[in-house]
């Protein structure tokens, strides 16, 4: 049976906001988006009427599902997943996937899991044993040994198995990016260059090299997926880019130059901006945390803003992703980095299509716009976020179709 949506305002992921506009679909797939006027009702449809503003569902491109996302002391977090099995820690995850997706957010990029479970998860959401957002999981993220996701937290004779891939060498990175896509990974999560404390004015440093970089990005693109990166500082965006990088995760200090590059080839930048205000706020908050440490959260919040103008104006893609999952929770956070962004200085529209268009892209899901022949992916919502944005951080006022389905 088809069904028509009529609202008073429809925003199509496109940049065209229509009022008194009207969405047709049938099953999973949209027939027609435009003004009620001109679609009108054929026989026997459906009609739902809404006096609030239909657009697409909302895509968050950095999670972490494996993860509640509750803040906690240093170190906490790791050792509660260290006494969870794989199956605890995936049924877990199908709580935090469907918070997610009941707060209007029907896609998601799951940025790396222990035992890439998230990539079970996804399996059991594309078969209906579970409800949730579309998925597009890495599986492990690959690090150097001893790296950001390898760290030398536990006694050396406590051995973490499958919290992440440790590679090195340019075969290493190759073998870990076959691993990760043998084990059904739809992109390639790397930790390129990270964060580095030590210094007053130096905020990043080198873990992988160049022809590391390069190998693993080579091996993913042969296989027709996109590598995500964590990186830190000019250089090693520039590093990363120049070597097949897809997307820049974080980021936060990128310079002129390194922008330029970003857009000659074309790639996507993915700010992160509600990990960092939301680190910043607990880090400065902790009397007991280091003051090199505060040091670095006060200069990244600062600075990620020009940094986000200067990719802003050069008109490089950015999507909004938030790293749900790593001290901040599913669903209450998703729609924070939309608010951040225009706080940022995108218009309102623009951070939308962040948000939709921009994030589906990325990751490849046939969604994102509301126009014939995508993916019925939406949420009505009761008010305007044109008018005031932050009201997509609010469940409660959203209705959500996936794939044509109401999720209740
Ligand atoms: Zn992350």
């Amino acid at each position: 049976m088809r069904t028509l949506i009529r609202a008073d305002l429809v925003i199509d992921g496109k940049g065209n906001a229509l009022e008194k506009g009207a969405v047709l679909f049938e099953g999973d797939n949209i027939f027609a988006c435009g003004r009620a006027a001109d679609i009108g009702a054929p026989d026997g449809t459906e009609i739902i009427e809404s006096k609030g503003t239909l657009l697409p569902g909302l895509c968050d491109v950095h999670v972490h599902l494996h993860s509640p996302g509750t803040p906690s002391e240093n170190g906490e977090h790791r050792a509660a997943m260290a006494r969870m099995s794989y199956a605890e820690i995936a049924l877990a995850a199908s709580s935090y996937a469907m918070s997610t997706l009941k707060a209007g957010f029907t896609s998601v990029r799951d940025c790396a899991a222990p035992g890439g479970v998230i990539i079970d998860l996804r399996n059991a959401i594309n078969k209906g044993y579970v409800t949730g957002p579309r998925i597009k999981a890495c599986g492990l993220g690959l690090t150097v040994t001893g790296g950001h996701m390898d760290p030398p937290v536990w006694a050396d004779y406590i051995h973490l198995d499958n919290f992440a891939a440790a590679c090195n060498g340019v075969d290493g990175f190759r073998q870990g990016a076959r691993e990760q896509l043998k084990r059904g990974a739809d992109f390639i999560k790397l930790n390129t260059w990270v964060s580095y404390h030590d210094s007053p004015d130096r905020f990043w440093r080198q873990e992988m090299t160049e022809p590391e970089i390069a190998s693993a990005c080579d091996e993913a693109h042969a296989q027709g997926v996109h590598v995500a990166a964590h990186v830190y500082g000019p250089e090693g965006v520039a590093a990363s880019v120049r070597n097949g990088v897809d997307s820049i995760e974080h980021g936060h200090w990128i310079d002129e130059p390194t922008v330029e590059l970003m857009a000659k080839h074309g790639t996507t930048f993915v700010p992160t901006l509600t990990v960092n205000d939301r680190h910043a706020s607990l880090a400065l908050a902790n009397p007991d945390l280091a003051e090199r440490y505060k040091r670095w959260h006060r200069r990244s919040s600062e600075d990620k803003w020009a940094t986000l103008e200067r990719v802003r104006k050069a008109g490089i893609r950015v999507c909004s992703g938030t790293d749900v999952g790593f001290q901040i929770e599913h669903g209450k956070w998703n729609a924070h980095e939309i608010v951040l962004l225009v706080k940022g200085g995108f218009t309102p529209m623009e951070a939308i299509i962040c948000a939709t268009a921009n994030s589906t892209d990325l990751m490849g899901i046939n969604a994102g716009r509301l126009e014939a022949g995508r993916l019925a992916d939406m949420i009505i919502l009761d008010g305007n976020p044109l008018d005031d944005v932050t009201l997509l951080e609010k469940p409660e006022l959203m209705r959500v179709f996936k794939g044509g389905v109401e999720i209740h």
